[in-house]
């Protein structure tokens, strides 16, 4: 893999730059577990103040925050409702049932985005046969939804609607600022409607390290728990913590860079005959090469030799992920290579490959 150069396999890729390294070189640093680390407890506070939510926890991993949510909400045989395309139900190593002892309800939205009635479908009666529903998760941005937006009103539909059966209302913000800095719509907007909601630094900002998990006064104190039993509490974290400072001071406006490479990038695909490109709305472009013929991961081992890399996410599914270490120019390098590819593909053997 150490020759890809354009690796658009994932925003995860991204290495901490130079300045992120320098600042992280000299943070200030304590005992987390004692709440002890100056940096952390920086950070914390610049989330709790980004997402206007009382408090927070620096945690390892996105899939972390997620898991310790979980185990705050629920009880053994109690339910948490998401789209079928969640990462927590595909990604997370069966998590909600190992941890939690919870069970997932899924529900068929469009490009992982639900409505309130099909929340209202999903909700369980309250009586002895059913599980019991406990949780909804939304996911802003829709990772496997490709990359897609919930817009405001449907999730206040949704949460409103949660929180009118009793349930709690949880945000995988993985990507969140992605979805803000491409509506503008804030950030504590969209959080104003869950009760517990995190970030991930080790995506598209940049980080090498980490993800905070911010809610109330309350639901951070039993967090705590969860965090220091699931082996997330840390000691001389603001070491990592500083790479999220760095990330949040100056690499979120830069993430409409991405979305713009990232429609650079679909453009040029759709003009290719045979590949079939979904809308982009932030960094993530999800196209379906069927029409040329060959199925994903062949396309993918044709560009690798060139130093360009995608992930493969269905049979004829391809993603690729804009982010902070790939150019404007690589982007229009990539599809050079690509046309390339496709007419080599196409000039041989018409038709058939
Ligand atoms: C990456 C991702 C996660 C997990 O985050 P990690 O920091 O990799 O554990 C959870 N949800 C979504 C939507 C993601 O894209």
């Amino acid at each position: 893999m150490n020759n890809i150069r354009i690796d658009l396999f994932s925003d995860t890729i991204t290495k901490p730059t130079q300045k992120m390294r320098e600042f992280m070189c000299v943070a200030e640093v304590g005992d987390e577990q004692q709440r002890e680390d100056p940096t952390v407890n920086m950070l914390v506070d610049m989330v709790c103040e980004l997402l206007d939510k009382e408090d927070a926890i620096f945690v390892p991993s996105g899939t972390m925050c997620n898991q310790i949510s979980f185990r705050v909400y629920c009880r053994p045989g109690d339910e948490i409702i998401m789209d079928h395309t969640a990462h927590t139900r595909h990604y997370e190593a069966g998590g909600p049932a190992a941890l939690s002892g919870a069970t997932m309800y899924t529900i068929e939205g469009r490009r992982g985005i639900f409505t309130g009635s099909q929340v209202e479908a999903a909700i369980r009666p309250a009586e002895n046969h059913f599980p019991r529903s406990r949780v909804v998760l939304i996911e802003q941005t829709s990772n496997m939804g490709g990359g897609s937006i919930w817009p405001l009103e449907t999730i206040e539909e949704v949460c409103s609607l949660a929180n009118k059966h009793g349930l709690a209302r949880h945000m995988d913000g993985a990507r969140l600022l992605n979805a803000v800095v491409a509506t503008r719509i804030s950030a504590e907007a969209y959080a104003a409607n869950f009760d517990s909601l995190w970030i991930d630094f080790s995506k598209g900002l940049g980080a090498p390290v980490g993800a905070v998990l911010a809610g109330s006064k309350d639901f951070i104190k039993e967090a705590w728990r969860w965090k220091q039993q699931f082996g997330g509490a840390m000691r001389q974290a603001g070491i990592i913590a500083a790479g999220a400072v760095y990330a949040l001071k100056h690499h979120v406006e830069r993430l409409a860079e991405d979305h713009e490479n990232a429609q650079i990038l679909a453009q040029g695909l759709a003009e290719i005959d045979g590949i079939t490109v979904e809308p982009v709305e932030t960094n993530l472009v999800f196209f379906d090469v069927a029409g040329l013929g060959i199925t994903g991961s062949a396309f993918n081992e044709s560009l690798i030799p060139h130093g360009i890399r995608f992930s493969i996410i269905g049979e004829f599914v391809v993603r690729g992920v804009t982010h902070l270490d790939v150019s404007r120019a690589q982007i229009e390098e990539a599809l050079d290579c690509i046309r390339k590819m496709v007419e080599k593909i196409a000039a041989p053997n018409p038709g058939k490959v």
